[in-house]
């Protein structure tokens, strides 16, 4: 049986005060068995909401790779564990295109992280000209190489994966279940080879790209789908506890 997650990622939005507010309305509530939350809020909330969580795991969304040193507005590995946060997402497409973060630093990013015991969501997906041109496996295979395939089997298996196909986000547009279901077996395939079955039947792969609770259900349907990683969605606590509930 693998995990089953769903993943908010609340990106520049919210303050403290109404990521609090969230965690209060959304504690107790109850969830189908074995469902596990995560909230990734921003950086400026964490030491807080990670001392308030009840029953859900809050994530970074970002940090550096050094353990401390000249490197403006970024946070290490030490400081997030420091207050109690050992989730963080790396690679998410806007990191990758608004901020510039290369397949080499995302790597290093990976590696830190995975030394240090923290879980890492790592995330994945092709721009919208690549899927036009067929070329998404390929594509998909590339990041994976690049940024994750160098690493021991029981490192990897440390792992969460999010396929998000890049032009499925906050576009109101979703991968159909069968897109969905199709590169996460990709994905899967991908790690039996380069490891072993056991490691990738074990790996939890999670889509991402417009999940709302009206096409959650069907998603998680897909064998290879293990849950979502959420953006819009993730906002409100009705919509984020309805997707959690649409695993059957
Ligand atoms: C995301 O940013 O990870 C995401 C999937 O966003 P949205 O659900 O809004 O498409």
């Amino acid at each position: 049986m693998r995990r089953k997650i769903a993943a908010g990622n609340w990106k520049m939005n919210k303050t403290l005060t109404e990521g609090q507010a969230f965690l209060n309305s959304i504690s107790g509530e109850s969830l189908p068995d074995g469902v596990e939350l995560i909230i990734a809020p921003p950086h400026t909330h964490l030491a807080a909401m990670a001392q308030e969580a009840k029953g859900l795991s809050v994530a970074a969304q970002n940090c550096h790779w050094k353990e401390s040193g000249a490197f403006t507005g970024e946070v290490s590995i030490g400081m997030l564990q420091d207050i109690g946060v050992n989730t963080v997402i790396l690679g998410h497409s806007e990191r990758r295109e608004i901020f510039s973060e290369s397949d080499e630093m995302i790597r290093q990013k990976v590696d830190a992280c995975l030394e240090t015991g923290m879980q890492v969501i790592w995330c994945c997906g092709e721009p919208l000209e690549v899927r036009q041109n067929e070329n998404a496996n390929a594509y998909i295979m590339g990041q994976l190489l690049s940024n994750l395939f160098h690493l021991a089997a029981d490192e990897f298996s440390k792992l969460i994966i999010a396929y998000e196909p890049i032009w499925a986000i906050g576009t109101g547009e979703t991968a159909t279940p069968q897109q969905a279901q199709d590169m996460h077996k990709f994905i899967r395939l991908a790690v039996a080879n380069h490891y072993n079955q056991s490691v990738a039947d074990e790996l939890p792969i999670l889509y991402g790209g417009s999940v709302n609770p009206a096409n959650a259900a069907e998603l998680f349907r897909q064998s290879h789908v293990d849950g979502g990683l959420i953006g819009g969605a993730s906002l409100k606590v009705d919509t984020f506890l309805e997707i959690a509930r649409s695993f059957s």
